[in-house]
């Protein structure tokens, strides 16, 4: 009708309002005003920028703002006694010792409280044993060690390069071999790309940097001592030695200088050529050194505390005009390991021009349709727990209610493109969004792309690491990530090389990663973008049938899983017929239910609700109350974080999970008829997701 003609195009005026106000000068100052000093979780120095942005989104015009504290298992390096790694020689004497912090850059010198690096929550102690080099400390890497080299980790001291997976996995897979502790080292293969200085004269990781983080095994926990919680003052919490996800062994990290002296005189066999790293040693795989070296043993001194902390995140509020009980989640972390230039500044100040912009918007009168909710989280950098324990505690009502999270974390991790990772619904909304930006960067990306086929960048499942997991995993809320990355042919480091160390300053992004400020811009085009449509359109831009080909592709590529295994799906009687005709029943849903919508009478508002509720819940239907197998919030039968890798997404993951490494199964048996349950499982949710599609009567 004519109403909702003008109802869209106001709409889509106010959409390109919304999107030029935000300005790549703004975005800089925000960038610049949030990294003056660390803003590490649980330090009066967080608190007081919490309440900065509480009172700057207040001033830009959100309805509400509040604080919301929670007081949750922290870890900090003793300030008396520092971590270090020492190699002793055989009367006890310490012959080297890694340094105690990183070199401060240049007009840095008098900032306070730059914690050191450390791995948060790492066991206290003072192992002391042979090296053992585990490459990456990867699954792979650790049956390589055990089936092919015949070497085993226990009591030993693994040193572990950091790269190609979420370091707290590798912390699992040592203690899981029986390693008494571990030492993580960037190497220059992982953290320095060729032809580039090291920081502050280019964009690489210095040698006497080194790369901070949590080591924990949470599995969608949150705060280690309330699972299931919110860890308010009256929540029972478990004891330490109770608490989810806790390292048994001590960790702790070292730059590549440091890492040479470790690695250099190591003994024992040749390592495979993909194990060697960038520095000029050996990296012979141990245990412990060559000859003359063979009586120094290595001893680590770790007296890093656990303590509960009260954290904050930011909670600012628009109320929806026509639906306020719906709600479109836009959340980034605010906690930082030191200055956070990038992690997670780039993305906070990000959120802090989209806030800005669309305060502009109240003001002029406008209004989205349904509730727009801005976070800001503490405590990701310790596991993810502000966020985990704002949907602990909002749980019910978010079930209810939300309809979309969309991540706000580092907004830059390269130069080259933009990345998006999200739920199949929202395929196709990326697409729509990012054909509208604008400025300069991206008419270069537009301009460079072949004729034919608008697809500048991929769009990617989504894994974990960042603060959507609570949402999309345990709670079923359709989600959605975006920022600028590097371009994976020709750049083979892992992350950014100044992750998580001294050297994340403004600096780095003003001078190397995006000078102009136009590819920041464009992250915050794309986010705000997505929340704009996603808060405002009268019905919801949510794909059924996006989310239809997604799971066709994925059951293919299941079953191609399994087909390895012909002659046990014969004996055991396993088949993936049902799960496809499930993936078929799902497909069919879809598209009628996209069809219906067609010739929806979009001037009745229950019919409009009744459909929007309809893409709303889809997503929640793939939730399976029971969670995957020995991971209670992990919840979502399609997607979670990888077993093997926490920041990789797994499709299946059930499945999957009961089919790997099966053919070195103790029970065979057993192990396919777990098989079995989980196609089942996946099967049985994939029917139930379809019928939430259907006509209501
Ligand atoms: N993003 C942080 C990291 O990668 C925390 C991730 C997590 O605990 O899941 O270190
Ligand atoms: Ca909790
Ligand atoms: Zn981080
Ligand atoms: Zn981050």
């Amino acid at each position: 009708t004519s109403t909702d003609t003008s109802n869209d195009e106001d709409s889509s005026r106010s959409m390109r309002d919304f999107l030029d106000e935000m300005r790549a000068e703004n975005i800089r100052e925000h960038l610049r005003y949030f990294t003056r000093l660390p803003h590490l979780a649980g330090t009066k120095q967080n608190l007081r920028l919490a309440e900065e942005i509480k009172e700057e989104w207040l001033e830009y015009g959100l309805d509400s703002v509040e604080m919301v504290p929670y007081d949750v298992l922290l870890s900090y390096p003793n300030t008396t006694q520092p971590n270090y790694i020492s190699i002793v020689d055989h009367l006890g004497n310490q012959v080297f010792n890694t340094s105690l912090a990183e070199p401060v850059p240049e007009g840095y010198e008098n900032i306070s409280d730059i914690v050191p690096p450390y791995n948060a929550f790492s066991a206290q102690g003072q192992p002391v044993g042979d090296l053992v080099y585990v490459n990456y400390g990867r699954t792979e890497d650790f049956s390589q060690l055990e089936r092919e080299m015949k070497i085993n980790v226990t009591g030993k001291i693994v040193i572990v390069r950091y790269g190609k997976i979420f370091r707290g996995n590798k912390v699992k897979n040592a203690a899981f071999h029986g390693a008494s502790g571990v030492v993580m080292f960037s190497d220059p293969a992982d953290y320095c790309a060729t032809g580039v200085q090291p920081y502050p004269d280019g964009w690489n990781l210095p040698g006497g940097g080194a790369q901070r983080g949590n080591v924990l095994n949470l599995n969608g926990a949150g705060d280690p001592l309330t699972p299931g919680y919110p860890a308010k003052e009256y929540t029972f919490r478990y004891r330490l030695e109770e608490g989810v996800g806790l390292p048994k062994i001590p960790v702790h990290p070292i730059g590549y200088h440091d890492a040479i002296h470790l690695l250099k005189n190591m003994g024992g066999p040749i390592p495979p050529n993909n194990w060697k790293g960038a520095l000029n040693v050996s990296y012979r795989i141990g245990p412990g050194f060559t000859d003359t070296f063979q009586t120094q043993k290595v001893r680590m001194n770790i007296q890093t505390n656990n303590q509960v902390t009260r954290i904050h995140n930011v909670i600012g509020r628009v109320r929806g005009a026509v639906e306020p009980d719906r709600y479109v989640i836009l959340g980034g972390h605010r906690d930082a390991w030191v200055f956070g230039g990038i992690d997670p500044v780039s993305g906070a100040a990000v959120v802090h021009e989209i806030v800005r912009s669309t305060g502009r918007l109240l003001r002029r009168g406008w209004r989205p349709r349904r509730t727009i909710v801005f976070a800001s989280w503490d405590a990701e950098e310790f596991g993810l727990l502000g966020s985990t324990e704002w949907a602990e505690e909002n749980a019910k009502v978010l079930q209810d209610r939300a309809v979309v999270y969309i991540n706000a974390d580092s907004a830059i991790e390269g130069m080259y493109t933009l990345r998006v990772d999200c739920t199949p619904s929202l395929h196709t909304l990326v697409y729509k969004v990012t054909k509208q930006m604008t400025g300069p960067i991206w008419s270069l990306r537009k301009s460079n792309q072949a004729s034919g086929g608008f697809s500048p960048f991929r769009i990617s499942k989504l894994g974990s690491g960042s603060d959507f997991e609570a949402y999309f995993i345990r709670l079923g809320i359709a989600a959605g990530r975006a920022r600028y990355t590097k371009d994976k042919k020709t750049e083979r480091y892992s992350s950014y090389p100044v992750y998580h160390s001294v050297y994340e300053t403004f600096e780095v992004v003003d001078r190397f990663y995006d000078p102009s400020f136009q590819r920041l811009r464009a992250v915050a085009q794309v986010r705000g973008g997505l929340i704009f449509q996603l808060a405002d359109s009268q019905l919801l831009p949510l794909d059924a049938s996006q989310y239809a080909d997604s799971l066709t592709k994925y059951a293919h590529s299941i079953a191609q899983l399994g087909q390895k295994h012909q002659d046990a799906l014969i004996t055991y009687g396993v088949s993936f017929d049902s799960l496809f005709s499930a993936v078929e029943n799902f497909t069919t849903a879809a598209s009628s239910f996209h069809e219906r919508l067609k010739t929806l009478d979009r001037t009745d508002p229950l019919q409009v609700r009744m459909a929007n509720d309809q893409l709303m819940y889809l997503e929640r239907a793939f939730v399976d109350p029971l969670g995957l197998p020995g991971r209670p919030f992990y919840r979502h039968v399609i997607f979670a974080p990888s077993i093997h890798n926490k920041y990789a997404g797994e499709s299946f993951p059930g499945i999957y999970d009961a089919l790997f490494d099966i053919e070195h199964a103790a029970n065979p048996r057993r192990a396919w008829e777990e098989v079995r349950r989980q196609i089942s499982i996946a099967t049985f949710t994939v029917h139930a997701a379809a019928m939430t599609l259907t006509p209501p009567a």
